[in-house]
């Protein structure tokens, strides 16, 4: 317990859905906030570092930058800017909450591996671009990198139950989104009030509309396989509507080890702060008597054919991932301004990595390099 209260954490994106759900648990644990960051809510950011008293602000924009010295001008926190901002907070605590959206938490997160500090994972996409040089890099400094994405956490929890050599399957379970059911011919019309109504969680919108694509299922096999050292084959995909158990591993006598509980993020997020302790947690228990009953599926890959696509991309070590990526978060950017159809965001990313997909990513500039041709290979097209 008194190890956990010392813990120091930064939370990268602390103005988004996981980010304040983190700064509940570091509220609910006692534990020290030492750097927060936001994008563009520079109140929310005013009233946080008021509340939490870290050390450190980041945003990425000098404009924003200023209004919020102006604004802490009374205060002793630390206003900064740019990436190297974003950095400086990244590596202020002990442990570092990755909350960012998107291919702008790589760079942080990789300065915290440098400096051997536990990273919780939530920026899944950092692992669906990078996976293989964030995870070396986190061996080579020995940074331990502890999943908050619930179906990760639920992995790795049920990892504990075996060896690393007796795994035979990861079953990383789906809710569906709030499409399951329906056939690709009828997403056509699809609206973006719609897809952003989950049936089960409450997120930021990127991660709700990849949700609604699936994408975010096959962003999870790719980080799942990163995380874990498995092969994409070792990973399958159940429907899961309740969204109840978490995701499973099965083992090689066929056992089934699983995580539930209600769906709520606090509780992963809790996790990767106490690892390898449990603590009393803000999360409801699980009624099981209310739950009722449970349902499982095979997904469909032609009414959701961007998981599809990332299972086929998922094996590959050229730049497909990071494009896949990349193109995704601006296509469905475009598709919340109303610039390409439901279906069109999956049409859109598939033409970027037939197009993109073979160049190199040995190294984070080439990552960087081929995020940024996929990002203008979409604009240039839809915007
Ligand atoms: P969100 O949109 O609610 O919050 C994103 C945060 O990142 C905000 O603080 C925002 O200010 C900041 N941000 C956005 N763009 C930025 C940029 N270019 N530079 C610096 N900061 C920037 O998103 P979220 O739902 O909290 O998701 C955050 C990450 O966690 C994503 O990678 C998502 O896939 C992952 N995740 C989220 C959930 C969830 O339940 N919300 C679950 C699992 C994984
Ligand atoms: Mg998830």
């Amino acid at each position: 317990m008194e190890d956990i209260i010392k813990r120091k954490i930064s939370v990268l994106g602390s103005t988004g859905s996981i980010g304040t759900q983190t700064l509940e648990c570091a509220a609910h644990l006692g534990l020290t906030v030492s750097a927060i960051t936001g994008n563009r809510n520079v109140r929310l950011l005013e009233e946080q570092a008021r509340r939490f008293r870290p050390g450190i602000v980041a945003v990425p924009g000098d404009a924003e930058a200023a209004e919020l010295k102006t604004a802490l001008a009374d205060t002793p926190v630390r206003v900064l800017s740019g990436e190297g901002g974003l950095e400086e907070a990244a590596v202020a605590g002990d442990t570092v909450v990755t909350a960012i959206m998107g291919t702008a938490g790589l760079l942080p997160t990789m300065a915290a591996i440098k400096e051997k500090k536990r990273i919780a994972l939530a920026n899944k996409e950092t692992l669906v671009c990078a996976g293989h040089i964030v995870m070396a890099a986190a061996r080579e400094h020995g940074a331990e990198v502890i999943p908050v994405d619930s179906e990760h956490s639920a992995i790795f929890q049920s990892m504990a139950g075996g060896r690393k050599n007796e795994v035979k399957r990861i079953l990383l379970t789906a809710s569906g989104g709030p499409f399951f059911g329906m056939k690709r011919e009828d997403m056509v019309d699809i609206t973006p009030e719609q897809a952003l109504k989950h049936p089960n969680w409450t997120m930021g919108a990127k991660i709700t509309i990849d949700s609604a694509t699936m994408m975010n299922k096959g962003l999870e096999v790719i980080e799942a396989m990163h995380l874990f050292s498995v092969t994409p084959e070792m990973i399958k995909v159940v429907v899961h509507r309740q969204s109840i158990i978490h995701s499973m591993v099965q083992f090689c006598d066929n056992t089934v080890i699983a995580q539930l509980g209600t769906p709520d993020m606090r509780t992963p997020i809790q996790y990767a702060l106490t690892y390898p302790r449990r603590l009393p947690s803000l999360a409801a228990e699980p009624d099981f008597a209310d739950i009722g009953g449970m349902t499982f599926f095979d997904p469909d890959l032609d009414a959701f054919p961007c998981l599809r696509l990332a299972l086929e991309t998922a094996g590959r070590t050229d730049a497909a991932p990071a494009v896949m990526n990349a193109a995704n978060e601006v296509a469905v950017e475009l598709f919340l301004r109303k610039k390409l159809s439901f279906p069109g965001i999956y049409d859109a990313v598939a033409q970027a990595v037939a197009a993109l997909g073979a160049g190199s990513a040995d190294t984070i500039e080439d990552t960087l390099a081929r995020d940024a041709e996929a990002r203008e290979f979409i604009r240039r097209r839809y915007d």
